[in-house]
């Protein structure tokens, strides 16, 4: 009657075969022998999964290319992209970019358009994506079993209701009800600065970090935290509001209602201020005059000066708070110039009372480039599915 507590013989190997092929997911391909250290697994039994998923063409063995060492090579195994195939989408203000994603990480083919006032409309975001993802899935000939979605807002965990996405000027849109009713696959929603944090802890820069917190500036800023190496979600999965955190009393009014929050001192208004450039300077007019300051470390330290000051301020309250070991910088912030970056850690190290327990918080910035959300998008969609590939 009761269920015994000693797992069945086939559950024990199904979450070993989940295991392995996470493992082959992320780090990409190895071999039995490090497969079987890294799994405290013997070598019969690595044998007998490596066996299973290359009979379903889930994974290849392969000689590796000749190496200086002798005698025989240990075959590969890799994991080939086709057998599970993702949709990823990063809806951002401006801009929407889809892309399938194969086993492995691999970006099979992506799309992406501009966004206006007129197709930033719910309908119209919902109607594009399922028509070019369905395009991009018939040119490559590949079936997507599930989806992720990035948001630039707040996101029900659950079932993907954007509960407010400012930027966007959207309000309570069942993005993950909608696109699931039509593409019949899986959806996770999630924030994007969430999932930029999923991103950098699996692919980038947070990579064996297992306490990280991304912190991104774009029209918004926004949050993600990897805690003991999973994503922390809050209650329902609102979490990481940082933008919104108080810092300067009787600062700017912010939209969410409140005033002097993160955002209004590091979002890319400020950041157009700091620069000495009209605060709708377009993104593109930002990142060249961020990149030539990147020349003179004396000057970009001189220029920025008052906007590092505040990005050190939140980030001292974020370390405080959270205890990182890493914080890594996106979005916007990635262009800051090498000697702003430098000096920002060195202040936060000084000033965080946590930050020096943990032997000293590193900021560093997001080498993942533009593709960080799509990837974090990828894989939480991946979460879902490398149980029944
Ligand atoms: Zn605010």
């Amino acid at each position: 009657m009761s269920s015994s507590p000693v797992a069945r013989p086939d559950e024990v190997r199904r979450h070993n075969r989940t295991t392995l092929l996470r493992l082959l997911h992320v780090g990409g391909p190895s071999t039995r022998a490090a497969l079987a250290t890294e799994l405290g697994l013997n070598r019969s039994t690595i044998k007998t999964l490596v066996d299973g998923l290359a009979q379903a063409g889930v994974v290849e063995e392969k000689v590796p290319r000749p190496g200086r060492g002798a005698g025989r090579p240990s075959l590969l195994v890799l994991p080939q992209p086709h057998a599970a195939v993702v949709l990823a989408v990063d809806l951002q203000v401006e801009h929407v970019a889809i892309a399938l994603v194969g086993l492995g990480g691999q970006i099979l083919g992506r799309n992406s358009w501009n966004l206006h006032s007129r197709t930033r409309t719910p309908d119209e975001v919902i109607t594009h994506v399922i028509e070019s993802a369905r395009m991009l899935a018939g040119d490559l000939g590949v079936e997507p079993v599930a989806a992720g979605v990035s948001v630039p807002g707040v996101v029900r965990r659950a079932d993907g209701l954007v509960h407010e996405a400012p930027n966007l000027r959207w309000t309570d849109v069942a993005l993950g009800d909608r696109l699931t009713a039509v593409l019949r696959v899986p959806i996770l929603v999630g924030n994007d600065a969430e999932l930029g944090a999923v991103a950098e802890h699996l692919r980038g820069a947070a990579r064996g970090s297992s306490d990280a917190v991304y912190v991104s500036a774009d029209v918004g800023v926004g949050g993600g935290v990897i805690a003991e190496g999973s994503s922390l979600r809050g209650g329902a999965g609102y979490v990481g509001e940082i933008g919104h955190m108080v810092i300067r009393p009787g600062g700017r009014p912010c939209y969410c209602g409140s005033s002097g929050c993160w955002e209004t001192e590091i979002g890319e208004a400020a950041l157009c201020r700091a620069l000495g450039l009209p605060e709708d300077t377009p993104r593109g007019a930002i990142l060249v005059e961020l990149r030539e300051l990147g020349r003179d470390p004396a000057a970009a330290l001189a220029r920025l000066g008052e906007f590092s000051e505040w990005l050190t301020l939140g980030l001292v309250n974020v370390v405080n708070l959270l205890g990182p070991q890493l914080v890594v910088l996106g979005d916007l912030l990635t262009v800051l110039p090498e000697s702003v970056v430098h000096s920002v850690g060195e202040e936060v190290r000084r000033r965080s009372l946590v930050s020096r327990a943990v032997g000293g918080t590193r900021i560093v910035s997001s080498a993942l480039g533009a593709d960080v959300k799509l990837l974090g998008a990828a894989e939480v969609a991946f979460e879902v599915v490398l149980d029944t590939v």
